[in-house]
């Protein structure tokens, strides 16, 4: 079908959602009745997509704490730590570096055991669709930058690659039990590859500031994309019958040289990558042109297109939203382009995004769908 619609994950949580979390912590509310919020919010956020026509969906990621840092929860060998317990001067660093980071960080301090990351979450929403589903999974890559340090994980892992490649291969098993459970997209999380978008010579902000907290090294861009898109394949390595993404985000800063660049900086290494869909972050001023990346890319590669904001409160029309589509148009076929907005509208728990907003965003978005398919499909 020509312009399918998804989503990239995340759903605002309720506030009852969020302080039952809170107080579940402190020996509070029961196990119980935090399973029976985290059930409504599952079955409430998919009714909300099916209502909105959204044909590909999520659970809302209603059970995660973020779409990284949940794997610590998930994943024994990682330990959840407060940033401060990382570096005693963690906030002045994240403030000079006009970065925001969750403050409860999943530390690698064990060697990790293969658990189940996903394919429960994924059960426990399936019953309430018949629709085809999406499940997301945090990079490789990134939870090396967002994981390893320096002195608290070096005897489990001696360097930063050995822990990504383990970490790989265990992925790589849930990749196939949630292929086995019936999930229909796997979209593996990239936003720390997005990031290299701003990095050259010198690394990016992202990258200073999980130096100074991590104590880990900049390789230099060509070898900070290899490792990505390497780790990337050790993951879908004879991987099929399954859609396989991956997700970056972008987020263009004005100063910055490389403002008005997008991913296309990251070619031709990129298409190395043995997936069948980037889902990518478009709507931001500044992030590139995506006719030039999809030009190059290979004969049944699918582009998911970022096509209304998760920063901008205002709900884009379907006009705007058929205008974003038309930049590929003609560059790739309407069979290869799927929409969906920017990125999750709640990545971390904590992250406020009106609930009716992120509706009536997907509601624009489904609709653009239709009218581009009376036009071009
Ligand atoms: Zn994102």
């Amino acid at each position: 079908m020509a312009f399918t619609t998804t989503v990239v994950g995340s759903f605002p949580r309720s506030r009852e959602l969020i302080d039952a979390t809170k107080r579940h912590a402190k020996g509070e509310v029961k196990q119980a009745e935090l399973d029976r919020l985290l059930e409504g919010a599952t079955k409430s956020i998919i009714a909300q997509e099916e209502e909105a026509g959204v044909e590909v969906i999520t659970d809302g990621e209603q059970r995660r704490s973020s779409f990284v840092s949940f794997v610590g929860d998930k994943i024994p060998g990682f330990k959840v730590m407060h940033i401060t317990q990382l570096n005693a001067d963690a906030m002045e660093i994240l403030k000079r570096n006009k970065v925001q980071l969750t403050y409860m960080r999943a530390v690698i301090a064990e060697e990790l055991e293969d658990s189940v990351i996903a394919a429960d979450e994924f059960k426990a929403a399936r019953k309430y669709s018949k629709r085809p589903f999406k499940v997301t999974l945090p990079a490789p890559y990134l939870v090396m930058w967002e994981s390893w340090h320096s002195k608290l994980s070096k005897a489990a892992y001696p360097t930063p690659e050995d822990f990504a490649y383990a970490y790989a291969k265990l992925l790589r098993k849930e990749v196939l039990r949630l292929k086995e459970a019936g999930v229909s997209f796997i979209q593996i999380d990239e936003p720390m590859l997005g990031d290299l978008t701003e990095a050259g010579d010198k690394p990016d902000r992202y990258r200073r500031v999980f130096n100074e907290l991590y104590g880990q090294e900049y390789r230099g861009f060509k070898q900070e994309l290899k490792l990505a898109v390497d780790l990337l394949n050790e993951v879908t390595k004879g991987v099929d019958g399954v859609r396989l993404g991956v997700h970056m985000d972008r987020w263009p800063n004005k100063d910055s040289p490389y403002f008005d660049l997008g991913y296309e900086r990251f070619l031709p290494e990129l298409l190395e990558t043995k997936a069948d869909q980037f889902v990518l972050e478009y709507t931001s001023p500044g992030t590139g042109d995506p006719a030039k990346l999809v030009k190059e890319f290979p004969e049944k590669m699918e582009i998911g297109l970022g096509v209304v904001s998760v920063q901008d409160y205002e709900v884009e029309s379907p006009g705007t939203i058929v205008s974003r589509v038309k930049r590929v148009i003609g560059s790739i076929e309407p069979e290869r382009i799927w929409l969906n907005p920017d990125c999750g509208f709640a990545p971390g728990m904590f992250r406020t995004f009106p609930t009716d907003v992120a509706f009536a965003k997907l509601k624009s978005m489904t609709k653009a769908a239709e009218m581009l398919r009376k036009e071009y499909a």
